[in-house]
């Protein structure tokens, strides 16, 4: 493979870009963007109000993503809310010429899915303006080649089609960013390494005390590729470099446009890098069927998603990759979630994991460094099987006291979303140490609700120090032996000294049962001061609340409720589905299957399903209101309806009371109000 790459040919990109055509603004007013579609462009004035928060589902929905070739080119921006109103139809993008695409803070929040900008490049966008960026999404960006700023004076020249110097692209950012910018994207860049024609310098970074994240990082660090040498003494915040990976996957959503990559520019007959340690998931579509509409079926989006289960199997079969498939073709639900089987099968305390998805810190519960990445990154990790990145500064999260009985993990990470600090975007693509007594007392099973949710902070990934309980969750989920166990978590702290640019401190004892308010997981309030919710959907699911100690919760509230002779609320449908079929097999050993039956509560096999809009617990029509347990709702994420995020104990409590409800041990629930 190298051999094919050695001799391939690859400049860098001139030193003046021109980027002639329109510049679309993505406006919080449906009418302007309209405006734009049919031709009028817009001035560039402070006063027009642009979209915050265009989230990856908006810029790309799920359905989009089963596309994954050039069509993508006709759908960016189809699940934009503007208002009330989603004012871009399929292939308007492409027909207005447009070469770039401006909106306002967080551009790109939410899942690593390069769909999307993949699908704004191929409808012509070169290059993306906004206040802010998101980690992952930039690097997509920049990985594919699209140029990202945040400086909106660029836009006259655009206008204009004036040169514009790359320099204003790559001005303060590190060696390997202003290469892969340069090189016009990731894998030109890395052919350009590989032929000596870019040699990296390692971090003279002396030693210091470094947090966790740090050392991890250091230890990984790619020296000298050509001898395979990896490791420096310290790292410090902004060393940028490449990182030797321990664990590469990637879902199904992903793999089959990362294949065409490889098989196109690498070749047909090349294989992967060390095929053992990657590993992939058939999990996001397994329920697909069940939650598509029928104008979509009958458009043939059903026969499209079902090509990347195909693309997948192929290539991993092909590649001699190790597949986590469906539990049989054509029969609903998956072997895992893929993060529930990083962590319940191969995490381990000080790995760097990379994959797929952005909720890839979730493996961080078990004191490792574990982040999403794109496409591109993915695809280049396959031939490289290192991963660039610029070493974040360290947020520390500190977690103190004792919380109510009530209270869990994913309350924690409510009321940590709503800190001013990470609402107001300044946590994006920092480490997050998660600490404090009230942490250390979780489960690993909780920690990874907290480590999962650092996507929703915005941040590079999340951790928690390895201690005696990772040791047991070692011994448990791995029959390992103690020694062994305790061997792999030894040296997992961070540094007395190691320097955090911010320290929140969050009081447990003071934290509610919360909920987030439909749009955005930052939009947490207290149960018991919100208003009164009517449900029609409950949903305990995902890689986030399909935990076993997930499974203990939704248990504990229902067993209460099966004593009292209570079930869930005549309105309201309650699906509760786990991250594994380990998770499953917990279930049945403790009886819960058939106490969620005895409720009235519908059991489904693992899979993604309803948090990816794709499975039962998809809301149907804007009125339906979901409590759930998964970890964001960012508009149409599980359909179009209202959905409030929750604790596991809120999302059962509110299936049997039918309406939100903060659950206290013993309390009757389905008392129906007058
Ligand atoms: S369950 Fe939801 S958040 Fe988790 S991997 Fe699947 S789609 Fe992503």
């Amino acid at each position: 493979m190298l051999q094919a790459l050695r001799s391939r040919p690859v400049e860098k990109l001139p030193d003046q870009v021109r980027l002639a055509g329109r510049v679309l603004f993505l406006t919080t007013d449906a009418g302007l963007v309209r405006q734009q579609l049919e031709g009028e462009d817009l001035a560039w004035r402070p006063g027009i109000e642009l979209r915050d928060n265009i989230s990856t589902d908006e810029i790309t929905p799920a359905y989009i993503c089963y596309y994954y070739d050039e069509t993508l080119g006709d759908f960016p921006y189809l699940g934009l809310k503007c208002g009330d109103e989603f004012p871009i139809t399929r292939g308007a993008v492409k027909r207005g010429g447009f070469v770039a695409s401006v909106s306002g803070k967080r551009r790109g929040k939410g899942s690593s899915r390069e769909q999307s900008p993949y699908a704004e490049m191929c409808a012509g966008i070169k290059l993306v303006v906004a206040e802010n960026i998101e980690r992952i999404y930039k690097e997509n960006c920049q990985n594919l080649g699209i140029l990202t700023t945040t400086d909106f004076s660029l836009l006259e020249k655009v206008r204009r089609g004036e040169a514009i110097p790359l320099s204003a692209f790559t001005a303060g950012e590190g060696e390997i960013t202003r290469g892969i910018i340069e090189y016009g994207g990731l894998f030109n860049f890395n052919v350009a390494r590989l032929q000596g024609k870019v040699v990296l310098t390692p971090p003279a970074t002396r030693p210091r005390p470094m947090t966790l994240g740090e050392k991890i990082l250091a230890r990984h660090w790619v020296v000298d590729p050509a001898r395979g040498k990896v490791g420096v003494p310290a790292v410090q915040p902004g060393d940028e470099g490449f990182v030797v990976t321990d664990i590469r996957f990637s879902h199904e959503y992903v793999t089959p446009m990362a294949a065409i990559f490889f098989e196109q520019l690498v070749g047909q007959d090349e294989k992967v890098h060390d095929p053992g340690s990657i590993l992939m998931f058939r999990d996001h579509l397994t329920f697909l069927g069940e939650a598509m509409t029928p104008e979509r079926v009958k458009d043939g989006l059903l026969d499209v998603a079902l090509q990347l289960e195909k693309k997948q199997r192929a290539f991993a079969e092909k590649q001699g990759i190790k597949l986590y498939g469906e539990l049989r073709l054509g029969h609903h639900g998956a072997e895992a979630i893929c993060h529930s089987k990083i962590l319940e099968g191969h995490a381990e305390p000080g790995m760097i994991i990379i994959g797929s998805d952005s909720h890839t810190p979730h493996a961080g519960a078990a004191g490792c460094v574990a982040f999403g990445v794109g496409t591109t990154a993915i695809f280049n990790s396959w031939i490289t099987k290192d991963v660039r990145l610029t070493v974040p500064e360290t947020v520390k999260v500190v977690v103190r006291g004792r919380k109510p009985d009530n209270v869990t993990a994913k309350d924690f990470m409510l009321e940590i979303l709503r800190h001013p600090y990470v609402k107001s975007g300044q946590a994006i693509g920092k480490l997050v140490e998660y600490c404090g007594d009230a942490v250390e007392s979780l489960s690993v099973d909780e920690r990874a609700t907290m480590t999962n949710m650092t996507a929703e902070v915005g941040g590079f990934t999340g951790y928690v120090a390895p201690d005696a309980k990772t040791v047991e969750y070692l011994m448990a989920y791995r029959a390992m032996s103690r020694a062994q166990a305790e061997r792999l978590c030894a040296d997992g702290a961070s540094d007395p000294h190691a320097e955090y640019c911010q320290v929140i401190e969050i009081d447990a004892g003071a934290i509610r049962p919360m909920i987030a308010l439909p749009g955005d997981p930052g939009n947490g309030r207290v149960i018991e001061e919100s208003e009164r919710v009517r449900v029609d959907i409950a949903y305990a699911g995902s890689c986030t609340a399909g935990k076993r100690a997930d499974m203990d919760m939704y248990a504990r509230v229902l067993e209460q409720a099966a004593e009292r002779g209570e079930r869930v609320a005549p309105w309201v449908r309650f699906y509760i589905q786990c991250g594994s079929q380990d998770v499953k097999r917990y279930c049945e050993e403790r009886g819960y299957l058939e106490l969620f039956r005895k409720v009235g509560a519908t059991f489904l096999e693992p899979s993604c399903g309803a948090c990816i809009n794709a499975g039962p617990g998809v809301s149907k029509t804007r009125d339906e209101v979901t409590i759930s347990a998964i970890n964001r709702n960012f508009p149409g994420r599980s359909g179009p309806g209202q959905l409030y995020l929750a604790n596991p104990y809120t999302v059962a409590a509110s299936a049997i009371a039918g309406y939100i409800t903060e659950w206290q041990e013993g309390m009757a629930l389905a008392e129906r109000p007058a």
